[in-house]
C-alpha cells in the first residue's frame, strides 16, 4: 500500500497503555495497525511487547518493527484471525515500557552531564528494560569521570525537573547538537524524579575514542 503510515500514539502520550486500532495489512507473521501505542526498537530504545485482542482471540506481540516509510509491524506467533479491517485492542507490557522510559530519560540526563563536564559527545547507545549502555567520545579512560557524572545525574533526578518534549521538522531537529536537547522519537517520563535512583554498573574502554558505561535504575 502506498502512502500508508501508522499513527504513533506513544509520541503524543507515552503513558498510554491500551488502545484500539484497525489492522491495515497482514504480512508474514506480523500485523500492521493504523495506530499504535507499541514503541518499535528505534532511537536506541528497545521495543515494547504485549498483547493484541480481537473478539475472544489473544495474540502475543513478541516484536515491534518500524519499517521504512512509517508503518509499524506487530510480530505475533500466529496471525490467523487477523485481516485488514479487523478491530483490535492493544495492551502494552507497562512494567517493561516504564523501565524503558525511566532509562531512556536517564540517558538524556547523562548525555547532558557528560557534555557539560567534559565536552564528551555520545557516539552510540542502547536502552534495554533492565539496563542501558552509552558510548562516549572520550580519549582517556577513567572510571571516576563516570562515577562523578552519575552523582550529578542523581542530583538532577532528585530535583524532579519537568521533561519537555518538542516536535520539530526532521531536518531542523537533526541540526541540534548534543547537549541536553537530543533528537529522537522515544518515550520519556514526565518528571526526572520518576527515574528513581540511577546506579552505575560498569565502565570499559572499547577503543581509542570510545568509552562505554552501563547503568540501571532502582527500584
Ligand atoms: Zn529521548
Amino acid at each position: 500500500m502506498v502512502g500508508l503510515v501508522t499513527e504513533l500514539l506513544y509520541q503524543k502520550d507515552s503513558y498510554l497503555r491500551e488502545f484500539y486500532a484497525y489492522v491495515i495489512e497482514v504480512s508474514g507473521n506480523a500485523a500492521v495497525l493504523d495506530r499504535t501505542a507499541f514503541h518499535p526498537t528505534s532511537g536506541g530504545v528497545d521495543k515494547d511487547i504485549g498483547f493484541l485482542y480481537r473478539d475472544g482471540d489473544v495474540y502475543r506481540v513478541v516484536d515491534v518493527v518500524l519499517e521504512e516509510g512509517g508503518v509499524v509491524k506487530h510480530v505475533v506467533g500466529d496471525v490467523s484471525g487477523l485481516y485488514p479491517g479487523a478491530l483490535v485492542r492493544g495492551v502494552i507490557d507497562w512494567d517493561r515500557r516504564y523501565r524503558l522510559m525511566r532509562l531512556h530519560t536517564t540517558s538524556h540526563i547523562l548525555l547532558a552531564v557528560m557534555y557539560r563536564r567534559c565536552g564528551a559527545l555520545v557516539s552510540g547507545g542502547h536502552v534495554y528494560p533492565d539496563h542501558a549502555g552509552d558510548d562516549f567520545d572520550l580519549e582517556f579512560f577513567d572510571r571516576r569521570i563516570f562515577e562523578e557524572a552519575f552523582e550529578e545525574v542523581n542530583e538532577i533526578v532528585r530535583r524532579g525537573l519537568e521533561v519537555r518534549v518538542y516536535w520539530l521538522p526532521r531536518d531542523e531537529a537533526l541540526k541540534i547538537p548534543g547537549a541536553d536537547v537530543q533528537a529522537d522519537g522515544g518515550p520519556h517520563v514526565r518528571k526526572t524524579s520518576e527515574v528513581g535512583r540511577v546506579v552505575m554498573l560498569s565502565a570499559e574502554s572499547r577503543g581509542r575514542r570510545r568509552k562505554r558505561v552501563y547503568y540501571t535504575v532502582k527500584p
